[in-house]
């Protein structure tokens, strides 16, 4: 019986495709899975930590993490992976100049700029005190 859910339909041979590497891509060979780019984005890690032979389930490069050092590395990537999506929200509510977060970003400005406005008055305060003190 042929498993469509598991099966992959291609228009060429992949059979020689047997290397997996962290993300689940499949390579000819082992130092290609090693290295791949696809893992800098899709592993929690941020690269390819382990390359498995397929036709035998061994791992023929790098190192498998145990359960501890991948929950960390999830931890620490989901963290990342939120911090980047919110950035990314920013700057399409500021491209769109629209939303609660353009709103919140414009507010955080203007307050900055009283700040460095009302330093500027004081120190220009202070000039003006200065020369009529005749310093
Ligand atoms: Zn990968």
């Amino acid at each position: 019986m042929l498993d469509t859910a598991t099966t992959t339909f291609t228009s060429f041979d992949t059979s020689e495709y047997v290397y997996e590497c962290s993300c689940g891509e499949l390579y000819k060979m082992a130092v290609s899975a090693l290295s791949c780019r696809k893992c800098r984005n899709y592993c929690v890690f941020g690269y390819c930590t382990h390359v498995i032979d397929t036709t035998t389930g061994e791992v023929v490069a790098g190192t498998e993490p145990t359960l501890e050092e991948y929950e960390e590395a999830r931890v620490l990537a989901e963290a990342k992976w939120a911090e980047e999506k919110a950035e990314y929200q920013l700057r399409l509510a500021l491209d769109r100049q629209e939303g609660a977060l353009y709103e919140a970003y414009m507010a955080e400005q203007a307050a900055e700029a009283a700040v460095v406005a009302a330093n500027l008055t004081m120190d220009n305060l202070y000039v003006i005190q200065d020369e009529l003190s005749g310093y």
